[in-house]
């Protein structure tokens, strides 16, 4: 039962925009206060929202184990809540990470312009750090392991390696595409309708 209450659900505000990510144990006392729904797919991908009460009927008639027993009744565990009360907008500042700045440059070295998988790419300095460059959105791009040793701690000058991109903070939430939500540990079919497609699906203009 802890496990199930610890179980990720996708929260989408009111315009059915997703905004984060919350424990069931969250998504349900949100429900019980009304201040949120649960939304619900069916075989055909239609969408239906529920209040608590109707969840509950929900629950019973399509027990499958994931079934959270309260004192006196019993709720299947949602995958997405929607909001029904006003709610701030999502955090802008996207977290500088690794995995956040590979998202960013969508897995593509930002020097020979290739598309490689993660454990391929690292992260480059384009002001090298012992020329006073920062650890920051805008100095850091993705870089495979050819062109980072390659230009080792030059300028880019100097090494005539340039970003393909301008690197600047990202102006979307990383967060919230499938390829990051499906390294996490629980990811819903149903959630893939409501997330941005995966940055390796957007192309790079040079
Ligand atoms: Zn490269």
């Amino acid at each position: 039962m802890v496990a199930l209450l610890d179980r990720q659900v996708l929260v989408l505000n009111r315009l059915w925009q997703p905004v984060h990510i919350c424990s069931a144990r969250r998504a349900f006392s949100l429900l019980f206060l009304g201040h949120a729904q649960v939304v619900h797919t069916d075989e055909e991908r239609n969408f239906f929202t529920h209040d608590i009460d109707s969840w509950l009927k929900v629950s019973i008639a399509e027990a499958n184990g994931e079934i959270v027993h309260t004192v006196s009744r019993r709720f299947r565990v949602p995958a997405i809540i929607v909001l029904r009360i006003f709610d701030r907008l999502p955090r802008k500042e996207v977290k500088f990470t690794r995995n956040n700045v590979f998202a960013r440059d969508g897995h593509i070295c930002q020097y020979c312009g290739q598309h490689f998988e993660i454990r391929h790419l690292n992260l480059d300095h384009v002001i090298p750090r012992d020329k006073g460059g920062k650890t920051s959105w805008e100095n850091v791009v993705c870089s495979c392991v050819r062109c980072n040793t390659r230009k080792a701690n030059k300028l880019p000058a100097e090494a005539n390696m340039f970003p393909i991109r301008a690197p600047k903070p990202p102006s979307w939430r990383p967060f919230f595409t499938r390829a990051n939500l499906e390294n996490g540990r629980h990811f819903h079919e149903s959630w893939r309708y409501f997330i941005e497609p995966s940055s390796e699906h957007v192309s790079v203009s040079n």
